[in-house]
């Protein structure tokens, strides 16, 4: 065998191809033991970064709670659970299986759902059990389109498509950042989609999930709402309730708002779906679920259950006051005329005048400030997005409120409107982090 440098990989972006071809050899050569310190070093140098010098606004992130993530490095997570409690293809697991009883009857708890299911590796995969459980390779379904923030997991290239299903956009309204539901009921009705899924990737303001039910049932489809985002806001009650207006399921990634380990869920009001979303989970798509992570969920749930709803209105006055000070600063906050800019801990900027969403992103990233482009339904930006996300959940797991977000937007102008350099405000920014150093709303 031929053992061919990573960077021939023919697929690659020239960019990144350079970096990898620098590094591959550095990396990867010395002694055992000089690798293992390198990758030591990596990982010191990486958590220092992002958990001590920088301001954390990326929208799908969050910091877990300490004991939460300590559960991860436990034994639990080696040692197989098949089956169900009281019927572990195991011996030994008298007590583990406790774990997963209690975790899947708390998560029930905290959304009031009829049916939980926690073995489920990551968002994406919950969104894949949701396809499989109600639709067959062919199948047509109906998903938020990119510019809408719809997620890549519902495309031709994610999950979707992998899996054969045929993708049609679910119709905006841009001006109101909604579902335009006489649209939509035309389409539906043309299409005869199988299942329509409802959010995406950022949002600013609940959907009219009762109304797209009504429709779904016209065309006997099946509705999906993805709470990857908003799960943690949903928790706390300061978001709608997908379940009780209408969603036959809501599947979420645990690790961005929900602030919990790297994983997945799906909640369900249906027991034919629910019956199905089991056997998918297993035999079907896992066998070691990872006890470790389910002990890791159940400590998150605790916390939301605690605190929820005192982190999701801080999270939403933070991201609201947030947006108010960086328009007075001068950057253009998207917003809904007559509904302000945001009704979650999500918000979004206009990045047309800062050079582009993800160029702003790179030179945010510079002076330690963390966030990403999206895109929104204004003017294009050629070859980048036209805006910027942010999301407050982790700032304000730090214990940041009012006075923080006025700092930030202050820390965010010196770039643009000061013309200052990256340096200079990077210093200011790593100061002003240090100055929170207890994690808040988490038991
Ligand atoms: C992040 C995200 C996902 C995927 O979640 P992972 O847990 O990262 O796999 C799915 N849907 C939406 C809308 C997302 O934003």
């Amino acid at each position: 065998m031929v053992i061919l440098p990573i960077a021939d990989k023919p697929w690659l972006p020239d960019d990144c191809r350079d970096l990898i071809a620098d590094l591959e050899e550095p990396l990867s050569e010395g002694s055992f033991d000089d690798i293992d310190d390198r990758v030591m070093a990596l990982i010191d140098d990486h958590e220092r970064h992002m958990d001590d010098e920088t301001i954390g606004l990326n929208a799908g992130t969050n910091i877990m709670n300490p004991r939460a993530s300590a559960l991860l490095s436990r034994s639990l997570g080696n040692r197989p659970s098949l089956g169900f409690p009281g019927d572990k293809y195991e011996m030994g697991m008298q007590h583990a299986e406790k774990l997963e009883i209690a975790c899947e009857s708390l998560v029930k708890r905290l959304f009031d759902a009829p049916f939980a299911e926690i073995r489920v590796p990551s968002g994406a995969i919950a969104n894949l059990y949701c396809f499989m459980a109600t639709c067959k390779a062919g199948d047509a379904i109906m998903a938020f389109p990119g510019e809408m923030g719809g997620h890549v997991t519902h495309h031709d290239a994610g999950c979707a498509g992998l899996y054969g299903l045929d993708v049609h956009p679910v119709p905006y309204d841009a001006q109101r950042m909604t579902i335009d539901l006489e649209r939509l009921r035309a389409d539906a009705h043309r299409i005869k989609p199988k299942l329509i899924t409802v959010a995406g990737s950022l949002c600013l303001f609940p959907y009219p999930v009762a109304d797209v039910r009504a429709i779904a049932d016209e065309v006997g489809a099946y509705v999906l709402y993805d709470a990857a985002h908003m799960g943690g806001m949903i928790a706390g009650k300061r978001f709608q309730d997908p379940l009780k207006e209408g969603a036959h399921m809501m599947t979420m990634s645990t690790y961005k708002a929900f602030g919990g380990p790297p994983s997945g869920l799906v909640l369900s009001a249906d027991e034919g779906l629910a019956a199905k979303l089991d056997a998918i989970a297993f035999p079907g798509m896992t066998a070691n679920f990872d006890l470790g992570k389910t002990a890791a969920l159940l400590m998150s749930v605790l916390d939301l259950l605690e605190y929820g709803e005192a982190y999701a209105d801080t999270c939403i006055s933070n991201a609201q006051a947030l947006a108010q000070a960086l328009e007075e600063k001068g950057f253009t906050v998207h917003g809904v005329e007559g509904q302000g800019h945001t009704d979650s801990h999500h918000l979004a900027l206009h990045a047309q005048t800062l050079g582009g969403g993800q160029a702003a992103a790179k030179r945010l990233a510079e002076a330690n400030i963390l966030l990403c482009g999206i895109g929104l339904p204004i003017d294009p930006v050629a070859g980048d997005m036209n805006g910027i996300r942010i999301g407050t959940q982790e700032i304000t797991r730090q214990g940041m409120g009012a006075d923080a977000m006025a700092e930030i937007a202050r820390l965010m102008a010196r770039l643009w409107l000061a013309g200052e350099s990256a340096g200079a405000v990077r210093r200011d920014v790593i100061d002003f982090r240090r100055t929170y150093r207890e994690l808040v709303f988490v038991r």
